[in-house]
């Protein structure tokens, strides 16, 4: 039996899980980042072995043959992202708390092993603002822009099997959110996903 926690935090690229995790991260040093594996190219500032293990299709068909991750998805458009499973494990073992930033299909993957792992989804207040966020962050090229959206529509349609739902309309309120669902602490109930239906970002993905 592990003694240790899983989080899985999910919601669409660019909805700024990094952001909210950072300052949790520096002020926990025992949490640990899941730091996944992927195929596709490098964002400029970010760090290899850091944001992400960036490795070739032919790597990572490798680790899949040899049962080496937790879960994975393949993305349309044709990238691959996955879980390195024993670094997850070696932690649940020591009783510490893994975090991991994987979307929905990787989520249900996670769930299915591990059923009491703590899920938060994180949403845009409005799918504008998540266009803004795109625009803004730069690798977002016109033409990807509906795809991108579209993949958003489909995951924020997903919330609803998380027990958490935290709205990023504020960076530090947000962060803020996701600290009082680790600490198990009493404002985490307002962030549970049944208190949340009203939101507007839900409406609006109906
Ligand atoms: P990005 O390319 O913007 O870093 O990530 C794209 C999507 O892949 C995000 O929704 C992110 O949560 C998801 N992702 C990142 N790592 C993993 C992983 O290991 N497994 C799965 N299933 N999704 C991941």
């Amino acid at each position: 039996m592990d003694k240790g926690r899983i989080v899985i935090i999910s919601g669409p690229s660019g909805v700024g899980k990094g952001t909210i995790l950072k300052p949790i991260l520096e002020e926990n040093p025992d949490f640990f980042f899941s730091v996944s594996a992927t195929t596709r190219a490098p964002r400029p500032g970010e760090v290899p072995g850091v944001s992400y293990h960036y490795i070739t299709v032919a790597e990572f068909e490798k680790l899949l043959a040899e049962d080496a991750l937790l879960e994975y998805n393949h993305y349309a458009s044709g990238d691959y992202y996955g879980t390195p499973a024993n670094p997850v494990r070696e932690v649940l073992a020591r009783g510490g708390t893994a975090i991991l930033d994987v979307e929905p299909n990787g989520a249900f993957q996670i769930l299915e092993r591990y059923p009491q792992a703590i899920t938060i989804f994180v949403a845009p207040p409005a799918l504008a603002d998540l266009r803004a966020r795109l625009i803004h962050r730069g690798d977002t090229p016109p033409e990807k822009m509906e795809p991108r959206l579209k993949q958003a529509v489909w995951e924020i349609r997903q919330a609803c099997r998380y027990t958490y739902l935290v709205v990023n309309d504020d960076k530090d309120a947000c962060t803020n959110r996701v600290k009082a669902i680790l600490a198990g602490a009493p404002e985490a109930e307002a962030c549970r996903y049944e208190n949340n239906t009203h939101l507007n970002i839900l409406k609006e993905v109906i």
